[in-house]
């Protein structure tokens, strides 16, 4: 789950971290009244859960309200990589001398939360690990002792030889990584951590992925989700009780079990097609998941063909055959389906299928195949 740089920014704050104060405005006159009540000048700052909105436009500094309101009236509204900004964070803006960058991240290799941080910040820190890795250090951290202060250190001194500014630098290190764990975030980062030209080491963006994993035992965290700001097909699907990731293919995947999903996409890519989505209707499903699972599907109109994949195993795929049949009689479909269906209840699934007028194999190359060359109308190999 991602929330936003304010939210993001309430709980470093609380952790201890400086940040200039800032209020959320949904319109313009709000965002006037904030920047009078913080009375020096202000940044107006798109909330959306993306990264590069300063490059987008969605980032704007205001040196009085009535900029602010002109900034907010520009910012609210606007489409940033398809997310449209319903809320703007007007924060006290900060005078900079210097951008570093500071994250955390759950990482596979080591198994282990991973500090990374860089004097180089403020711009991609992907296009700095790709040209320049070495402004870059890297430092896995084990759980069991959490940040050691002398990695603290080691962290603060890489971004500023001055020991005041690596002391303040190595505090905000150990701040944000309590809150990495306290919070259950798959990534935590400041971006940039700026020096200003008093020499203070501010905070002034923040970003923090959560592990959907551990929001069950965090119910402060669970609340901060802001299901207007996610793609309308994952909340759906999400509240279906389905996992599903959109994508930018054609063709649209109905799978069940995330491994067979997996293994789905990738053929789809190795036959030449481009998925249009990750979707796992789970192990034991009922007919209502596909409906709904098709429906979700079918709303994205780059969807050009259908694909399910189904291995019966607990799944009783006959469940899912009559879920199709509900599912298209209620709803008829406007792109082709290409069904493969193998295990449990197999013969009586074909039936079903038979019956209503869908042809079905058991074949998954052969339906793969199939599906790629109905959404690229035969252009594929
Ligand atoms: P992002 O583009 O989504 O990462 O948004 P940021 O909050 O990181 O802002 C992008 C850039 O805008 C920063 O790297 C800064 O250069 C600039 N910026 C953001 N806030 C301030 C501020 O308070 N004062 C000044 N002078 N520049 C700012
Ligand atoms: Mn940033």
């Amino acid at each position: 789950m991602n929330i936003h740089e304010y939210q993001a920014k309430e709980i470093l704050r609380a952790a201890g971290v400086p940040i200039p104060p800032g209020e959320i405005a949904t319109t313009p006159d709000q965002a006037e009244a904030i920047a009078r009540r913080i009375g020096k000048a202000v940044v107006v700052k798109a909330q959306v859960h993306v990264g590069g909105r300063g490059k987008a436009g969605g980032v704007k500094l205001a040196k009085s309200p009535e900029e602010a309101r002109e900034k907010a009236q520009a910012i609210l509204g606007m489409s940033i990589k398809g997310l449209t900004v319903q809320k703007v964070l007007v924060a006290e803006a900060a005078d900079i001398a210097s951008e570093a960058y500071v994250g955390i991240i759950m990482d596979r290799a080591s198994k282990r939360p991973v500090f990374m941080v860089s004097a180089a910040g403020g711009i991609d820190i992907e296009e700095v690990a790709a040209t320049t890795p070495e402004k870059i250090l890297k430092l896995p951290i084990d759980p069991r002792y959490g940040l050691l202060p002398f990695q603290a250190m080691r962290l603060g001194f890489f971004l500023y030889d001055d020991l005041a500014k690596a002391r303040a630098a190595a505090r905000i290190m150990g701040q944000l990584y309590r809150a990495f764990v306290d919070s259950g975030c798959s990534l935590a980062e400041i971006n940039p951590l700026v020096v200003t030209p008093a020499g203070e080491v501010v905070a002034i963006d923040a970003k923090m992925a959560i592990d959907d994993n551990e929001l069950d035992r965090r119910s402060s965290i669970a609340v901060l989700r802001d299901e207007s700001a996610e793609a309308p097909s994952e909340v759906q699907a999400r509240n279906a009780g389905l996992t599903f990731i959109k994508l930018d293919g054609n063709v649209g995947c109905c799978v069940n079990g995330a491994g067979l999903a997996m293994a789905t996409m990738d053929l789809v890519k190795y036959y030449g097609g481009e998925p249009a989505n990750f979707l796992d209707i789970g192990g034991s499903s009922n007919p209502e998941k596909v409906v709904n699972a098709l429906r979700i599907i079918t709303a994205d109109t780059n969807v050009k063909a259908i694909l399910f994949n189904i291995f019966g195993g607990i799944t009783r795929t006959d469940d899912v055959a009559n879920g199709i049949v509900t599912a298209t009689k209620t709803n008829p479909l406007q792109v082709p389906i290409v069904i493969r269906l193998t295990g449990t209840n197999e013969e009586l699934a074909m039936k079903i299928l038979t019956e209503n007028g869908f042809s079905a194999s058991s074949d998954m190359d052969e339906a793969v195949q199939r599906a790629v060359a109905l959404a690229t109308g035969g252009k594929a190999a």
